[in-house]
């Protein structure tokens, strides 16, 4: 019986057991399984270590281990070390730990979402975490025309700008595409004007992006896709990114064609968060 899971702290909110046992039932897969699996940091490492001995095939991982999970083990895909973070963490029959970070490609398949983007699209990230770090990466690996990077903090946006060849930017700056990286909009009770004014942003500026995603997913737009979608832009949602990402994770493990339309299903993004 493969078993799998997403390892975080916390991670009672995830959504990734539902998308998989979703995809798991439609692809006949009864004997598969996927937890959710809470690890404090402290008990990350042993515990990681002993997985594989106890039936598990993978993991995946969150918030705040996806650093140490890079960190910890024998192999890891271009993608992991030009990061150096790992979401998805393989456990060999030898023993050994692959790590992989299907965030960065991920989220380059979700703006396949967005008809009529340009093939290399100017971008400014807002944040400098670790989802920004795989979104610069990964816009810059896309073949992206520019790659800015605006943070609350502006010295972590000039370090991460630095370091994988990108623009640090004082306030954000136009573009084609805007990719908020950032955790605003994970709380229910900011307005939209809050909202923007936490991004440095305005309506008149942000009405000058065509193509808006957000990382931040919750049962109702964001405020930054709300306002964006009534200025006309096209936008993708923080969970079709978790879709995106879940979907190469289950296709490294299995080996199976991932079934999407499931997955979309179990994340439960009908009903609200659609590409418009
Ligand atoms: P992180 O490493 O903790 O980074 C948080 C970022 O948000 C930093 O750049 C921080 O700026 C900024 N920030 C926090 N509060 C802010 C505020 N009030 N105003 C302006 N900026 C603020 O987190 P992360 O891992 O990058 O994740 C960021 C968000 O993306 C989270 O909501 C997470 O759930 C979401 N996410 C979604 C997916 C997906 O699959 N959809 C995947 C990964 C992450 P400072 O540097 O100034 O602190």
């Amino acid at each position: 019986m493969p078993r799998l899971g997403v390892i975080g702290w916390p991670v009672a909110h995830s959504r990734s057991p539902a998308m998989f046992e979703t995809a798991f039932a439609e692809l006949g897969m009864e004997d598969w399984s996927y937890q959710r699996l809470p690890l404090p940091p402290e008990l990350f490492e042993q515990t990681v270590h002993a997985l594989g001995a106890s039936g598990f095939l993978g993991a995946n991982v969150t918030i705040p281990h996806k650093r140490a999970a890079f960190a910890l083990a024998d192999r890891a895909s271009q993608a992991a070390r030009a990061i150096g973070a790992a979401n998805t963490l393989s456990f060999h029959p030898d023993g050994t730990i692959e790590a992989d970070n299907t965030d960065a490609p991920g989220l380059i398949a979700a703006l396949g979402r967005l008809t009529g983007m340009p093939a290399h699209p100017r971008a400014l990230v807002l944040g400098a975490g670790g989802s920004a770090r795989a979104a610069v990466w990964g816009l810059l690996d896309a073949g992206a025309a520019s790659v800015s990077i605006w943070n609350r903090t502006p010295e972590r946006a000039s370090a991460l700008a630095e370091e994988l060849g990108a623009h640090a930017v004082p306030r954000p700056v136009q573009a084609d595409l805007l990719v908020n990286c950032t955790s605003v909009g994970l709380q229910r009770s900011a307005t939209e004007a809050e909202a923007l004014n936490q991004l440095d942003l305005s309506a008149d500026l942000l009405e000058g992006y065509a193509y808006v995603i957000d990382l931040v997913y919750r049962d109702s737009p964001t405020p930054l896709l709300a306002s964006a979608r009534r200025l006309g832009a096209a936008t993708v949602d923080g969970l079709e990114v978790l879709v995106a990402q879940g979907a190469l994770s289950f296709e490294l493990w299995t080996g199976a064609p991932a079934p999407l339309a499931a997955m979309r299903r179990g994340a439960g993004v009908e009903g609200h968060a659609r590409a418009t």
